[in-house]
């Protein structure tokens, strides 16, 4: 599901022909050490091993960057390739047809794109020769030289330039041997009016890109995918992109981020620009995990791309009003996204390109170490919003700032941030919370524990939650949960929503006699987006119990047991505010409902109560 429209039957078949150790071997020198192998990982820069690979579980997982998965989500991070690429290359291999009509593509399909893979890389070679050869190049070169750019930088980034004729390209694309169609569907070309003559070939189209400085857009295998053109003087629009092609899609696609992989991959940091020149001027002050949106606002599809990189995102937008509202743009899509994100404004009339050449990578090093999170940013600029305002723009500005503060996973970090806001303002913490009772029901989720002691099980911090949760998502993986252990847990006991998922998958992958089938668990979600590196961490991940069964009733006992508070707390609040509201028959119900929790929670019937009594 999900994986395009290869059955699951032969990605299967395939997958369990094939040894993931071998198939990484082939990247990674391995050693074994214990069960497992153990290697440099390939995805970031470390110098001791703890990129881990299991031959029984068929899995990686590395304990420094958390990036795991099967064979598949190996080869697909390494090379960048989809999903059915992927599958074919291994079936191949490995003598396992892949039906060609269930690739995705059809052949025509895969054949134009073929063509229009060849065709994008003679335009750029095109482009990049008009740039450096000729007089017509000599004012693109004298520009690129103002803003900066070096000539090995202009080389790395095949930047070249588009002459300013109606069909210079066309007419050479067409002498080259390729199709006047296919220069259309790449959208390189623009047929001409209908009416005018279509028999005269070259001048039945003119060129889309004209008189400008051209980007090459890549993608991850190093294709050409589409071009950027940057208007050389005054012309409209400034800023011109190729149109969505077969090739293209501009949601999926970043500028740059290609060259940046490497670095971004070593610093599990992406920045993110929003113009080529930024792009490329801050890679040529030595800044490489860098890459550039197209002229368009960052999607979910960028988002899971990015994190195939990198855990850590920072926003890099101009400090007027259109960037800081598209930084706030990104706040939904980020939220509870597992990045960690971060904005960096620069001072006013500044832009990163102008900046890095006056501070160089230093300056822009320190600037990047003190910003402020996303989140943040964004509560303080509904508060710069408030405190200049009138009375009811300071009540609009507050609403927003809870609004923004409610999506917030991390209790703690909300509460602290409430404080902030309440003192900023002049209000009680207790008439914010008031108004947004979501923020506080929430609140009483808040593991005070966690804070002070570790679980002796505890990985790397990404494994999030409370220590129940986290050893009994632990021992599940591993095959240590009884039937009747299973029969206990329920997804809604779990705080973080990777826990709830994978107990929620667990619970349909369970056999006749109650017991989970681990192996059928992890085929099921060690490529999920949510929680495949969560599964492949928990399977490498070594045991440190003393006494399995009784850790794990002690860990159901404290989850229920949380479980319980939790609710009566929301149950308090509710009544809070039915109370404030004098909503009588609410109040009335939510009194007997807290009162009968209460009741179990003592573990008494009333009959043992009189006996209480009695003593
Ligand atoms: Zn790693």
């Amino acid at each position: 599901m999900g994986q395009g429209l290869i059955s699951d039957d032969v990605i299967n078949q395939i997958r369990d022909r094939v040894d993931i150790a071998e198939i990484v071997g082939q990247h990674v020198a391995l050693t074994r050490a214990g069960q497992n192998l153990k290697g440099l990982c390939p995805f970031h820069q470390e110098k001791s091993p703890s990129f881990t690979v299991s031959s029984s579980r068929q899995i990686f997982h590395c304990f420094g960057c958390g990036a795991g998965g099967n064979v598949y989500t190996f080869l697909m991070k390494l090379t960048g390739a989809p999903f059915p690429e992927i599958v074919r290359d291994l079936g191949r291999k490995v003598g396992v047809d892949v039906p060609e009509s269930s690739g995705g593509y059809s052949n025509d399909v895969r054949a134009q794109l073929g063509r229009l893979e060849r065709l994008n890389a003679a335009v750029g070679a095109w482009y990049q020769r008009m740039l450096t050869e000729g007089p017509a190049g000599a004012q693109a070169r004298a520009y690129l030289e103002s803003r900066g750019i070096q000539l090995n930088t202009s080389e790395q980034f095949k930047i070249g330039f588009a002459p300013p004729e109606w069909d210079g390209l066309t007419k050479a694309m067409l002498k080259e041997g390729f199709a006047a169609a296919d220069l259309v569907a790449a959208g390189l070309s623009i047929p001409r009016d209908q009416s005018s003559s279509p028999k005269t070939g070259a001048s039945g189209h003119y060129d889309r890109f004209r008189s400008r400085v051209m980007f090459p857009i890549v993608d991850l295998r190093k294709r050409i995918v589409a071009f950027g053109g940057r208007v050389l003087g005054e012309g409209t629009p400034k800023y011109l992109n190729s149109p969505e092609t077969p090739l293209f899609k501009k949601g999926h696609t970043l500028f740059a981020l290609e060259a940046a992989r490497d670095a971004a991959g070593q610093q599990q940091t992406l920045i993110i620009v929003e113009g080529y020149f930024d792009a490329v001027a801050l890679h040529q002050a030595g800044i490489r995990h860098v890459a550039a949106t197209l002229g368009t606002a960052l999607t979910p599809e960028h988002i899971a791309v990015i994190r195939r990189f990198a855990s850590n995102v920072v926003l890099l937008f101009d400090p007027d009003q259109a960037g800081v509202r598209a930084a706030l743009r990104t706040l939904d899509l980020f939220v509870n996204s597992g990045l960690s994100v971060k904005v960096v404004s620069l001072p006013e009339g500044e832009d990163p390109d102008t900046y890095v050449r006056k501070h160089g990578a230093e300056g822009f090093t320190a600037l990047h170490k003190a910003a402020p999170s996303l989140l943040d940013f964004a509560v303080e600029h509904s508060l710069r919003t408030a405190e200049a305002g009138t009375v009811e723009d300071r009540i609009r500005a507050v609403d927003a700032v809870l609004r923004i503060l409610q999506k917030s996973a991390h209790p703690i970090e909300r509460e602290e941030r409430i404080r902030l806001v309440a003192e900023r303002l002049g209000l009680s913490q207790q008439r914010l919370i008031d108004r947004y009772p979501a923020l506080a029901a929430q609140d009483q989720r808040r593991p005070e524990r966690d804070m002070k002691a570790p679980s002796p099980a505890a990985g790397p911090a990404r494994l999030k939650g409370n220590p129940e949760e986290r050893d009994l998502a632990h021992l599940l993986v591993q095959g240590n949960l009884s039937a009747q252990d299973l029969g206990k847990l329920s997804p809604e006991a779990f705080s973080v929503p990777a826990y709830r998922r994978l107990i929620q998958c667990a619970m349909q992958h369970l056999g006749q006699d109650g017991r989970l089938s681990v192996r059928d668990l992890l085929d099921a979600l060690i490529q999920d987006e949510e929680c495949g590196t969560l599964i492949s961490e928990l399977s490498m991940l070594e045991q440190h119990y003393d006494d399995i069964p009784a850790h794990i009733a002690g860990c159901l006992e404290t989850l229920e047991r949380r479980g319980r508070e939790r609710t009566m707390g929301a149950l308090i609040q509710e009544l809070k505010v039915a109370e404030r509201e004098r909503r009588d028959d609410d109040v009335h119900r939510l009194n007997r409902l807290i009162n009968e929790m209460r009741i179990r929670k003592a573990g008494v019937a009333p009959v043992a109560l009189t006996s209480a009594v009695k003593e």
